[in-house]
């Protein structure tokens, strides 16, 4: 299983000029990777290989005005051209947006390192080649063998360092599951998520605080003149709002997820909902507030981690206005009524638990584990 280690670093200011310089040079290749591609393609009909890259750069690397090509670590460099092709992977295999131009404004600057630097875990340090020791706190020992390292700086100006690790283990066997051990989950407005099982879960508090502090930060920016200190400040205080954000919603979608996946044996949710939900302008702020995807991502691993499953259903299933008691379609029901009484059997839904009871019952139809 490959897990992800993150930890501050905390380099001296001679080593945030040598990460400047690493950045840029990483962000140079891929930009002059992507070009040669594009020139290649348009005259030769055909993709020019990460090998035939590499090989370029060792040739331009030599040429006058690029030497301080070499002050940099190759490795990087050569990261940069690979990740360039996963792009190209990604766009050919995956239809995803073709790959772009990387510019100095991009808030996260970063550089990849695929091997010979080594942890000190008693002295708290990292090797760096080309650079030497580099404080970084090792918060949490790892276990497992060390693949790629990411170092990358913030819009806050914060240094982090992630490490993929390889523990060698396997991923769990899948554990069975029924119609007691599962739970549906809908994505709500007002509450972040609601549960098969009646419950509903809120956004917490000091998140809440934060997300309405937004609004407030972004109006101030907008105020001031762009390029000058106050903007600056400004700027820096939204980012760091930003960060903040991220942050508590991180911490919050981690705990969440990991109860779920601890108290179900499968998980029951709908997959195209956001992108759906986002068309519709009103809703827009709100679902990507919610951070939807971004929890599914985290409920999605941590389900493979503990060998339990996720099942999804797709948006054309009307969860919401079906009954999910006798299955009458309520084809009337609009998105303001937030509770009906079914015209066919009397019962009384809660729109929200209705649907996510409706989430759970189709993916298990499409099991065959129940009949409706
Ligand atoms: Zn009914």
């Amino acid at each position: 299983m490959i897990m992800a280690y993150k930890y501050r670093l905390y380099p001296n200011k001679q080593q945030m000029i040598f990460f400047e310089k690493q950045f840029g040079a990483c962000r140079f290749v891929y930009n002059w990777a992507l070009e040669q591609k594009i020139k290649y393609y348009e005259t030769n009909k055909k993709s020019l290989s990460c090998f035939a890259v590499n090989n370029q750069l060792a040739i331009l690397k030599k040429q006058e005005g690029y030497q301080w090509l070499n002050d940099v670590i190759a490795q990087s460099l050569q990261m940069s051209i690979r990740n360039l092709d996963n792009a190209f992977t990604k766009f050919f295999r995956e239809k995803k947006g073709f790959p772009k131009f990387k510019s100095k404004k991009n808030g996260v600057r970063s550089f990849k390192l695929p091997q010979n630097y080594s942890f000190n875990f008693t002295k708290n340090t990292i090797r760096i080649p080309k650079l030497g020791n580099v404080k970084v706190i090792l918060t949490k020992r790892i276990t497992g063998v060390c693949k790629t390292v990411t170092v990358s700086k913030n819009s806050t100006g914060k240094y982090y360092i992630s490490v993929l690790v390889d523990d060698g283990n396997e991923l769990p066997e899948k554990v069975p599951f029924d119609d007691t051990t599962t739970v549906g989950i809908d994505i709500g407005i007002k509450d972040f998520a609601i549960l098969s099982n009646g419950e509903k879960v809120n956004n917490p508090e000091y998140l809440k605080t934060s997300l309405k502090k937004l609004k407030t930060f972004s109006k101030r920016l907008s105020r001031k003149q762009k390029g000058s200190n106050n903007f600056k400040k400004a700027k820096l205080k939204l980012s760091r709002l930003h960060e903040t954000i991220s942050n508590q919603r991180n911490d919050f979608q981690h705990k969440l997820s990991i109860k779920l996946v601890r108290e179900n044996q499968a998980i029951a949710l709908e997959t195209l909902k956001v992108c759906n939900m986002i068309k519709n302008h009103n809703l827009a702020q709100s679902i990507s507030d919610a951070g939807w995807s971004s929890f599914v991502d985290k409920l999605t691993y941590k389900a493979e981690w503990y060998g339990k499953t996720i099942l999804r259903i797709g948006t054309f299933e009307p969860s919401s206005k079906l009954c999910s008691n006798c299955g009458y379609h309520n084809k009337e029901l609009t998105l303001v009524v937030r509770e009906w009484t079914c015209p066919s059997c009397n019962a009384f839904h809660d729109r929200d638990i209705n649907a996510a009871i409706n989430i759970k019952k189709f993916a298990l139809q499409d099991q065959n584990l129940i009949g409706i």
